[in-house]
């Protein structure tokens, strides 16, 4: 949602298609209010209870995007949103390159979403524990 916000404000044409029916649930009731009215004053078309099946590529190089209403239903038709870009976003995982690279090093810990992607105040949280520690 943040991304379509970002690409709408500039004046790029958004539509947000997500499985789900609810959008924004993680985040605060008045954040997701605020940033819902903004996505609607900037025109982004929000699809809840969509499911992406494929892509399509024509011969002039345009693409596709078919989904179909979630959850599947027998005889639902198709929807079809043409689009010059596509951005997934399906999940969050840690990096934890760095930290697996200092294994051998004393002193090192992982917090925040290098352990596991989540909110700012664990990140914050775990920080102020290690802090408390060394
Ligand atoms: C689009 C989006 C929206 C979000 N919205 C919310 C929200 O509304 N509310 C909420 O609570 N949480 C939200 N989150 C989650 C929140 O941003 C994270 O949980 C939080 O930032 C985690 O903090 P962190 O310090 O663990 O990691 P980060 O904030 O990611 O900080 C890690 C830092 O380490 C740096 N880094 C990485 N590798 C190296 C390296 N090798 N060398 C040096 N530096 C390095 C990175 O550049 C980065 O600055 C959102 C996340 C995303 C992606």
């Amino acid at each position: 949602m943040e991304t379509a916000e970002y690409l709408a404000g500039r004046g790029i044409r958004c539509i947000v298609v997500k499985r789900r029916p609810d959008i924004g649930g993680k985040l605060d009731p008045l954040a997701r209010a605020i940033l819902l009215r903004r996505l609607e004053s900037l025109g982004v078309q929000v699809r809840t209870g969509v499911e992406v099946v494929r892509f399509e590529t024509d011969e002039q190089g345009l693409t596709t995007v078919v989904a179909r209403p979630w959850p599947y239903q027998e005889d639902a038709s198709e929807l079809r949103f043409p689009a010059e870009t596509v951005i997934i976003g399906m999940g969050l995982r840690g990096d934890r390159s760095l930290a697996d690279a200092l294994t051998d090093q004393p002193d090192v810990y992982t917090i925040g979403d290098c352990v596991k992607p989540r909110e700012v105040l664990d990140a914050v949280h775990e920080g102020f524990e290690v802090g408390r520690t060394v």
